[in-house]
């Protein structure tokens, strides 16, 4: 068996290649699972026993020599097609007013801004927690212990510093801000906390591993589900507007109970149906509850000597419910277009 001549016609072959497609069939038909190789490797029996070892070592670095060879074609034509991609995306950036550039706040601030403001009309703070948090926050002093099946809905980003107990993730909610706002103020609190989060959610219209929520948290010595009720409310005629109606349905969240999701009489058709809320009348916003006495008794409170509700909220949601979005995407993609038409 003439290595060199493998090596010879390798050379010879991969010479005249300038695509990724043709370095893959190069690729698979040396070093492939049934390539070239493997079959020398085959038929290492045939050889004189003493000379198996130094064959065996041969046909080794002939695989090395062609694997190099083959990164080294792999860089030229990755260089290659960054070239004639710039080439093609060539703008002259000389050239000004393509577009009548005012600078314009971005949707998702221009309605984190107005829900904000919302709750600080009705007597709430407006607090911040981190977006890398950790685990025991995010989780278990919300009730969540590790196996809670709630966890399969965060599929979550986990930061890997070592040496560390309680991992640290991009947190999945803005939920934890309730549990380090009660550690550091006494009763009682209102406060909402608008903030990003992450989940390793695949994109489509209605995912993002990306977006934003608010979070509300009111605590008090008496604090009724009425109470809540009522917040809801006068929340939503605030943003969708004075007629607009709530229904609170019976829900599951492991740190408040009893839970209810709300939703708002659908802003497009007034309640009476129409294909934006799939002729139901109503679209669902919010996640709520009375805290669990689980949560204040983490948080450092005493769930016999206070109460409170709890309130989270997608930003991107309510501003697709109110704007008539359908397509979540569009909120990062700053097509300037889209960016305009929600600046304000
Ligand atoms: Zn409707």
């Amino acid at each position: 068996m003439d290595l060199d001549k493998v090596i010879d016609e390798f050379l010879n072959e991969i010479k005249g290649i300038n695509d990724s497609e043709s370095l893959a069939k190069i690729k698979a038909k040396y070093i492939g699972s049934k390539g070239i190789i493997k079959d020398l490797l085959k038929k290492i029996s045939e050889v004189e026993p003493s000379q198996r070892k130094e064959f065996g070592s041969k046909v080794n670095q002939l695989k090395e020599k062609i694997e190099e060879e083959i990164k080294k074609k792999q860089n030229e034509i990755e260089s290659l097609e960054i070239e004639t991609k710039l080439k093609s995306e060539w703008v002259d950036i000389t050239l000004t007013r393509l577009y009548d550039t005012v600078p314009a706040k971005h949707p998702v601030n221009t309605v984190k801004e107005e829900l904000c403001n919302i709750f600080l009309e009705m007597g709430f703070s407006v607090v911040e927690g981190p977006e890398i948090e950790l685990e025991s926050y995010n989780f278990d002093r919300l009730n969540i212990p590790p196996n809670h099946p709630a966890r399969d809905d965060h599929d979550s980003f986990y930061l890997d510093v070592k040496g560390m107990v309680d991992r640290y993730l991009l947190r999945t909610q803005t939920s934890p801000v309730q549990i380090r706002t009660m550690e550091k103020f006494k009763p009682p609190v209102a406060v909402v906390a608008p903030g990003r989060c992450f989940r390793r959610d695949t994109v489509d219209a209605r995912h993002s591993h990306t977006f934003h929520q608010i979070e509300g948290l009111y605590v008090d010595k008496d604090v009724k589900f009425s109470d809540l009720k009522g917040i809801m409310l006068l929340f939503a005629q605030k943003m969708f507007g004075p007629k607009t109606k709530i229904r609170l349905r019976t829900d599951y969240f492991p740190f408040t109970e009893p839970s209810a999701e709300l939703a708002v009489t659908c802003p497009g058709c007034g309640g009476s149906g129409c294909n934006v809320c799939s002729f139901s009348g109503w679209l669902e916003i919010a996640g709520c509850g009375m805290v669990h006495p689980q949560v204040f008794k983490n948080a450092g409170y005493d769930p016999n000597e206070v109460k409170g509700f709890a309130f989270g909220m997608g930003i991107e949601r309510i501003a697709m419910v109110k704007y008539n979005i359908t397509d979540i995407r569009l909120f990062y993609e700053n097509d300037i277009r889209f960016l305009k038409m929600l600046s304000g």
